[in-house]
């Protein structure tokens, strides 16, 4: 299967002309690197211009909401970000977990409702403190709480990224680089997890990438060392230069 990179724009850039400029960069570096699928995420605002810009990455979103129509003021529907042209929308990111109080149930909600509307959902899950002792706790909850409901037939679309939320480029407290080797171990604890819920041979369908101060350092000892199957890059993902650089090495491995 392609490794797949996915940029992570977050609240930014602060413009729609910034935002198209960036688009179509990423779109360019991401044609030259057809090994590899891309796909980016920008702010709702930005979905429509964004769409336009890319012909070789993929649409994504950064949030959906659980309920399909209605009284839900501020909120987005998965047919909702479809009918922008997303295939993919993050979910559950450490970020909205802190500022936004998302709960595991709350996540569990949204992964349903985005696989129920045939996108594809990036969830990721991730211990906050980085000594290592609550990683396979943590790991472990928040991926069974993202496939609470599931049906086996969805698992495909489902992408679990593991972010360590210490390992984030912006948690500049505790920052710190996240080895292949702690990559590695966190795949075999959401594998094992998946297994537990629905099978081996189901839980080789699901995605598992890393996210968390990616760059072009380390990118190809995440996806070969660390068998990962692709990265959610954040801060790296608005430098167009280095975010083609990631794409060249994530291609070559
Ligand atoms: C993220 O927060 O999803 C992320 C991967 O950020 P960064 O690459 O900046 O660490």
């Amino acid at each position: 299967m392609k490794k797949i990179i996915i940029a992570n724009w977050k609240m930014n850039p602060e413009s729609r002309e910034a935002a198209r400029a960036l688009a179509s960069a990423t779109d360019a570096a991401a044609s030259k690197a057809a090994s590899v699928n891309v796909a980016v995420a920008p702010p709702f605002p930005y979905l429509g211009e964004v769409a336009a810009a890319l012909k070789h990455a993929s649409l994504g979103a950064q949030d959906v909401f659980w309920e399909k129509q209605g009284a839900y003021t501020g909120e987005v529907s998965a047919r909702q970000l479809k009918d922008a042209g997303a295939s993919h929308v993050i979910v559950g990111h450490s970020e909205r977990r802190m500022y936004l109080g998302e709960t595991d149930e709350m996540i569990g909600r949204k992964t349903r409702a985005a696989l129920e509307e045939g996108m594809t959902a990036v969830v990721c899950v991730g211990e906050r403190e980085r000594d290592g002792a609550q990683t396979p706790s943590v790991v472990a909850s928040q991926t069974r709480a993202a496939l609470a409901g599931l049906k086996r037939s969805m698992l495909k679309r489902l992408i679990i990224a593991y972010e360590p939320v210490w390992a984030i480029s912006t948690s500049r407290n505790t920052r710190g680089a996240c080895s292949p080797d702690d990559m590695f171990r966190a795949r075999l604890i959401i594998e094992k997890t998946i297994a537990g819920l629905f099978g081996d041979q189901a839980s080789r369908s699901v995605r598992i990438i890393y996210g968390g101060s990616v760059d072009k350092d380390n990118i190809a000892a995440a996806l070969a060392d660390g068998r990962m199957d692709g990265a959610l890059v954040g801060g790296a993902s608005l430098d167009p230069d280095a975010f083609a650089e990631i794409l060249r090495r994530a291609a070559a491995v």
